[in-house]
């Protein structure tokens, strides 16, 4: 058929530059040990950085949030769908991150897609300036689009370049926007700079903390607690799907910023709201996160960092140091990370290629993400393979 030939000829070009994507199923919980595609594996690839996506508290809680408050929400926040569970919830992060804004309150969302459009939409309208962190997340660069503001884009970490760029730019509304810790490198972003910039020129500064949030800080409140940071500038976005273990995404910030949120983001607005079964179960992981088993499970994780990158012995691979879950290893060529990851894959241990456009061009990586649930002894193994494995790629 005539429509599908320049489908057929794009699929094909993504072959020859071996860019096209595909999926494994999984058979079991996401856990350090799981089957995928009938294999046992061992896998460095999830974001459930606490191993709190199978925990069996949440499961019971999803179970009781379904029996309490049945599974669909019916309908959309502003129509009939906000739930008590959802309420709580809100209540629950509003006091979670109180220490770090001005009169806060939070709003919950289906995903954190959702939650940085509508943060960008909202905030940045046609007449504002919209400052962006070069190697932001796919949703905030989508959310900058959508917003139609006149964005600028900073070099990575550059905070002189940014403090430029606010000079010479006479918007009303200035908005800087960047990921907390980058998804894909692990760094983490010159927060407390950032903020004393955005005081000064009287800039929002938007924080994406998907990788932060629950693994960051003495107890998981993320970003702001690590460097700990409080302004009333500040608009904090958290995302549920990694190590809360479940999924959704809130929005924490000054309690007007919430109000025009729940007035002008259209996709809050417009999209039915999350069962509040998983808003139930958020209470539970939200317990977990902040007591006692929440910081037994980040000081494990932080052994296993450092036992990774004591060990693992890479010549021309670059293991990136990083203090958080995200320790990628930089290869460089997609061909030569394919097939590193299917070396590590016929060898029992699941840690899939990251290429372009997810990162820039030549720095294809392996992305390895390491849990509170795994062990030295998993951590071992991993570093034994890996660091066997580089010579037999390079030749
Ligand atoms: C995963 C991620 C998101 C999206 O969150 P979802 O809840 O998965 O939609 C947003 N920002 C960053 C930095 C992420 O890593």
């Amino acid at each position: 058929m005539e429509l599908l030939a320049p489908l057929e000829h794009g699929l094909r070009q993504l072959d020859e530059k071996r860019l096209r994507r595909s999926r494994r199923i999984a058979y079991t919980p996401c856990a350090p040990h799981v089957t995928v595609d009938d294999r046992h594996m061992l896998a460095f690839c999830s974001n459930d950085y606490l191993g709190l996506a199978a925990h069996p508290r949440l499961v019971e809680a999803l179970r009781e949030g379904a029996a309490r408050y049945g599974v669909g929400s019916g309908g959309s926040h502003l129509i009939s769908g906000h739930s008590r569970a959802h309420a709580l919830l809100e209540e629950r992060f509003a006091e979670f991150l109180a220490t770090f804004l001005e009169a806060p309150r939070a709003l919950y969302f289906c995903t954190g897609y959702m939650a940085n459009l509508s943060v960008l939409t909202a905030l940045a309208g046609p007449d504002a300036e919209l400052f962006c962190e070069e190697l932001n997340h796919a949703s905030l660069i989508d959310g900058a689009r959508l917003a139609r503001a006149n964005v600028q884009v900073y070099a990575h970490g550059d905070v002189d370049q940014l403090e430029r760029l606010l000079q010479v730019r006479g918007a009303k509304t200035k908005v800087v926007v960047t990921d907390s810790v980058f998804s894909m490198d692990g760094h983490l972003a010159p927060l407390p700079q950032l903020l004393e910039l955005c005081e000064r020129y009287g800039a929002w500064l938007v924080v994406d903390d998907a990788h932060g949030f629950g693994v960051l800080g003495a107890h998981g409140c993320g970003a702001l607690e690590h460097f700990n940071l409080r302004s009333s500038n500040l608009v904090y976005i958290g995302t549920l799907g990694k190590a809360a273990g479940v999924s959704g995404a809130f929005v924490a910030a000054h309690g007007t910023v919430i109000e025009w949120l729940l007035q002008r983001a259209r996709p809050y607005i417009y999209s039915t709201a999350a069962p509040p079964a998983l808003a139930h179960a958020l209470l539970t992981s939200l317990d977990l996160i902040s007591g006692e088993e929440g910081s037994q499970r980040r000081a494990h994780l932080q052994h296993l960092i450092a036992q990774l990158q004591a060990t693992l012995r890479l010549r021309s691979w670059k293991l990136l140091l990083s203090p958080t879950a995200i320790q990628p290893v930089i290869i460089g060529s997609n061909e030569e990370a394919l097939g590193a990851a299917a070396a590590l894959y016929d060898r029992g241990i699941w840690i899939p290629a990251i290429r372009p456009p997810t990162i820039p061009a030549n720095t294809a990586r392996l992305r390895i993400t390491l849990s509170a649930v795994h062990t030295a002894a998993d951590v071992a193994q991993l570093a034994d393979t890996l660091s066997a494995l580089e010579p037999l790629a390079n030749g």
